[in-house]
């Protein structure tokens, strides 16, 4: 049988463009429908966006310890749509340079929605059709908001970006990654911020210290974070809305902003009838060749809900072109994977929490929580934090959490010594750079506890 392609990709975010890219280079005839814009959630709606913006909303602060610093710094107003044009035109030229990546490929792209029709065809909404050997589907998820009477009337993380105007008040719903990311942008960019969480403490999952230290000083630089408080109806009133909320309150805000979770993007692409599977949030179920129960039909990224990360869904589309156009089965590796959570201050974080460690085999805890040279000279009270899970077996590290100005960058080093397998000891090898704040990391002698 022959086919119009070897292979389709429905989506054209990170992991999508990758996936044909690569496979194109290797000589595959290629094509890709993408819906929206080219480069997807993390470059139009998502990650590159939001760190403009943590960029953007650090400058009161910096321009505060410049004072202190010996300068005289004169702060004029934030100018939101002059800033918001020039990120929008960034966005353009990043759209830009993913579609010349397809183009100098040789992948065929399509500007049109794509449905799955069987294990090797696919539909446009432009009405034409396509056969390929294999189809893959890189298609994403979108914010999904609670169902309670008038959350119609809240905005949602793909709404951000383009604001006419910045809200003089505004109330973060949630506690995730999302959540506490534009609690702390909206409030360094001077919007009153209040933020609900419906758990015991925000970044579930994360290690506990780290989380506790984040909402503290979340709260400390002005956040007004209520904790198992969560939303139960808004009502339009007065140019915003009135938010009762489970604690017996009602408050006005002139934006609701609802980031609780993402739903993987399968409504309406015709996968239940070809056989594939899909989970209980319509993620598309893979094995760990990211292979559906349709032998044809691969899906990588967010659509799958596995590790919803940018660089995860990278390396699920380069294991999948080396699996089926390379002759050699990669499964995808997701562990110790490190990730940073654009909070200020920031976390990064790879391996196991404190918690979680403890309940697969005794550890030993380094830890140290000082203020950081820069911040104390300026006068302010942030501190950071420097943490060591160490198995008292094997003695190696099994997580690393810094909660630091930078600490997404820190991570990123200490990821691969981690990944590697080393040692507490490995690290006391390691000679300090000195003065930074990461050379606590080589300097923590004793274990602060044991369990
Ligand atoms: P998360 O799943 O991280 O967080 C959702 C939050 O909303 C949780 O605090 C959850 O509470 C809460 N929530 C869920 N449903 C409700 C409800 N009905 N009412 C009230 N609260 C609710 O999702 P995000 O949207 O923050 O982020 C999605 C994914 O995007 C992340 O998992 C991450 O993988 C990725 N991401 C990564 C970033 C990075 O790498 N820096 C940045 C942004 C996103 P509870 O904890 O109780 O379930």
């Amino acid at each position: 049988m022959t086919f119009d392609y070897d292979l389709f990709v429905i989506g054209g975010g990170s992991g999508g463009v990758r996936a044909a890219r690569v496979a194109a280079q290797g000589g595959a005839s290629v094509a890709l429908a993408e819906q929206s814009r080219y480069g997807g959630t993390c470059v139009i709606r998502g990650c590159v966006p939001k760190k403009l913006m943590v960029y953007a909303s650090e400058f009161p602060g910096a321009m505060q310890d410049a004072q202190s610093y010996g300068w005289t710094v004169h702060a004029g107003g934030f100018d939101w749509p002059k800033f918001r044009s020039t990120m929008a035109t960034e966005l353009d030229r990043l759209e830009g340079v993913y579609r010349n990546l397809l183009k100098n490929s040789n992948v065929s792209t399509y500007d049109a929605r794509a449905t799955v029709a069987d294990a090797h065809t696919v539909t446009l909404s432009t009405g034409e059709r396509f056969t390929a050997k294999h189809i893959l589907i890189a298609a994403g998820g979108t914010p999904v908001r609670p169902d309670l009477p008038g959350a119609e009337h809240g905005i949602v993380s793909d709404d951000i970006f383009d604001l006419e105007t910045l809200p003089r008040s505004i109330l973060v719903v949630g506690g995730g990654y999302i959540a506490c990311e534009f609690a702390c942008i909206l409030n360094g960019l001077g919007v009153d911020v209040t933020q609900y969480y419906r758990g015991e403490q925000i970044l579930r999952g994360f290690d506990g210290e780290a989380r506790g230290l984040v909402s503290e000083e979340m709260i400390d630089n002005g956040v007004d974070l209520h904790l198992g408080t969560n939303i139960l109806d808004i009502t339009p009133e007065r140019g915003g809305y009135v938010v009762k909320s489970t604690k017996g309150t009602e408050k006005w805000f002139e934006k609701v902003f609802f980031a609780t979770g993402r739903n993987p993007n399968t409504a309406g692409l015709g996968l239940e009838q070809t056989g594939v599977q899909l989970g209980r949030y319509g993620q598309v179920e893979v094995n760990e060749y990211s292979q559906t129960a349709v032998p044809s039909i691969y899906a990588i990224g967010d659509v799958t809900d596995r590790v919803n990360l940018t660089p995860v869904a990278i390396r699920e589309g380069m294991a999948f072109v080396e699996t089926v156009f390379g002759g050699n089965p990669t499964p995808v590796d997701h562990d110790l994977i490190p990730t940073a959570i654009f909070t200020q201050p920031e976390i990064g974080t790879v391996g196991l929490s404190e918690e979680d460690a403890r309940e697969i085999e005794p550890v030993e805890i380094y830890c140290t929580s000082f203020k950081p040279m820069k911040e104390a000279f300026a006068g302010r009270s942030n501190r950071v934090l420097m943490k060591l899970v160490v198995s008292q077996k094997t003695r190696r590290v099994m997580g690393c959490h810094i909660v630091a100005p930078g600490a997404g960058e820190m991570i990123q080093m200490v990821g691969i010594a981690v990944k590697m397998g080393a040692t507490k000891e490995d690290f006391d090898r390691v000679c300090a750079v000195h003065p930074t704040m990461a050379e606590e990391l080589v300097t923590m002698r004793a274990p602060v506890r044991t369990s």
